[in-house]
Order: structure tokens, then sequence, then C-alpha cells
């Protein structure tokens, strides 16, 4: 059977909360509390949750641009902690990131031939003709003028700033891309867009991506396996088939029962979720879910449900699935 390309072990992200300025902190945020996943070559992972569930944090940590608190990432059967900071440095060139806000995530000083560049020479990769040229391919392949490349990132649209950011994780020919929330800033009809580019560059180059969204219906268009999360913790993952057919955890039938249907024949119902989500310094000794979950147990307020399989690549974290 294949290698994962990446790996995640129980891995946690807490935060230290500062009470006071003289005292010690003695609360954590558990931002990523003990989550584990896999991704293989090729494939694309989408990692869904509502905002604050630390789906963000998992993908940050993941780049190690965020220190794990505990647990193993490992990337190309490299255990990325154990690396130095030159080994790690060197190792970037094949994990790259795509951020929210393209606005935010540019420059404002430098020329998108700048932009292009600056990765290239921070990774002594090649000579400045032979940078030329790669710039010139990367924006080919982007959907991007050469003619754009001495103007800066505010004379760009948010789509097109979107395709720099994009061309800027590519240059350095990455293996593994983690897409947070790329396309949420932007206006739903360049949406799909460059989702379209991501999935033609995805064939082209054989990127492997963990695509980071809060929309269950635009992760269906791209990803062939989901994990959803709650609360730092992962409540269901499997292949996207199965999760859209048979969710097994109330919260994913609650994500899903929020995407919107064209067809006005089909009748669906939207689960109303009550209350809010609990503190991440302070969860529930249980399933994280119990406060809002309308199928809950007893059991499921003082033990907290293991993720477990329940069919051939389709877990979850339920006391239902006993
Ligand atoms: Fe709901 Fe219990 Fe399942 Fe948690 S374990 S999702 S509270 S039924």
């Amino acid at each position: 059977m294949a290698k994962p390309l990446l790996e995640v072990h129980n891995l946690k992200v807490h935060f230290p909360v500062k009470s006071s300025l003289f005292r010690r902190s003695r609360s954590f945020v558990k931002a990523v509390d003990d989550v584990s996943f896999e991704i293989f070559r090729g494939e694309t992972l989408g990692l869904v949750g509502e905002s604050g569930c630390g789906k963000s944090t998992t993908g940050r940590a993941i780049l190690h641009l965020l220190k794990p608190t505990s647990g193993q990432v490992i990337f190309a059967g490299a255990d990325l902690a154990a690396l130095s900071g030159e080994e790690l440095r060197k190792k970037r060139k094949d994990l790259q990131m795509v951020f929210q806000d393209p606005f935010a995530s540019l420059n404002p000083r430098l020329t998108v031939e700048q932009i292009l560049s600056e990765p290239l020479q921070a990774h002594h990769v090649g000579d400045p003709d032979e940078r030329r040229q790669r710039i010139a391919e990367i924006m080919e392949v982007c959907g991007l003028s050469s003619s754009c490349l001495k103007r800066y990132a505010h004379e760009f649209s948010g789509g097109q700033r979107q395709r720099i950011c994009i061309a800027r994780a590519l240059i350095l020919k990455p293996q593994l891309i983690v897409a947070d929330e790329p396309v949420s800033a932007l206006d739903v009809s360049i949406q799909s867009q460059i989702l379209n580019l991501l999935q033609d560059l995805q064939e082209e180059f054989g990127l492997t991506y963990l695509f980071i969204s809060h929309d269950l219906g635009v992760v269906k268009h791209l990803c062939s396996r989901v994990g959803v999360m709650y609360l730092g913790r992962l409540a269901e993952i499997g292949s996207a088939e199965k999760i859209y057919a048979r969710p097994l955890h109330p919260y994913t039938e609650t994500l899903l029962s929020a995407i919107p249907v064209c067809d006005p024949r089909v009748k669906k119902e939207r689960i109303i979720l009550r209350g809010d989500v609990p503190s991440p310094v302070d969860p529930p000794q249980g399933c994280a879910f119990v406060t809002r979950c309308p199928k809950a147990l007893d059991i499921c307020r003082t033990e907290r449900p293991a993720l477990q399989k329940a069919a051939e690549d389709h877990y979850a974290a339920c006391h239902l699935l006993r």
C-alpha cells in the first residue's frame, strides 16, 4: 500500500492564557487537541468546521509556522520536529501555504516580479535568467499576463491577487499546498474560477492539497476525503463520497443541512443548533459537541468518544456508533 505523503499524529496546539501581568498562566486554549490524519500523494483532504474550531491552527502547525505543543508531523518520511532550523527551511520548499486574505498576504511595496522571485532567491534556485523563465511559466499557468510583472499587488482585483498568491506558492515546485480558506474572501463569481485553477494545477503538477474551509459545499467539488473538526478535535473523517452520502456524526449532519440545494423540488430541513460553542479553555469533559448535540446521551457528558472506524475509510467520534 502507498505511504502517505503527510502523517499527523496526535497533534496538539495549546496556547497559554495569561490571567494577569504578574501571575503565571495556568489555563490553556486547546486550539488543536489530539488530531491525527494522513494525506496521500495527489489527493485533496478538506478540513472543515466553524470559525475557531482549530482548522487553520492545524494547517499552520503542520507547516511549523506555529510550534506544536506535542504530536508529530511526518512529511515524506521526515519528522519535521526533529529537523534543524536549516533543514526545516530547506524542507519548506516542498510545503507551501495559500492564505485566506489575498489583500493582506502580499507585500504592497513589491512588484509581482519581486514577489515571485523572493522565494527563488531565498532558496538559491537558478540564475537570474532561469528565475525569469520560471516566473514567466508560473504566471502563464496561473492565468496571469506577463504584462503584470512590474505592477504592484494593490493594482489587482481580489481574484487576480489570489492567483498571484497561488503562483508564489507554486514557484518552488512544492509537493503539498495548505490552502487556508483560499476563496472565502472572494466574490462568489470569482470563487469557482480559483477552485478550477487549483484543480487544474493539481492535475498538471501532481500536487497534494490540504484544503481548509468553513463550507462543506465548497469542499465537495474539490476534495476526495474530508475531515470535520469541532472545538479542536476531529469529529469525523473519511472519503468525501461516504461523508456526503451518509454522515455519521451529528455535527457533520448539521453542516450538511446548511448547504443550499438548487433544485426547488428537493425539500431539505436545516438543523439549527442551540447554544454557543463552549470555550476551548474549558471544553466539556466528555464529547466536545455535547452542549449542542440534539442526540446526546448520558454517557456523552462524561466519556470522550474516540475516533472509531465505521467503514472502510470512514471514521467518527460519537457514542452513537457503539
Ligand atoms: Fe452527540 Fe454524544 Fe455523539 Fe457527541 S457522542 S456527537 S454528544 S451523540
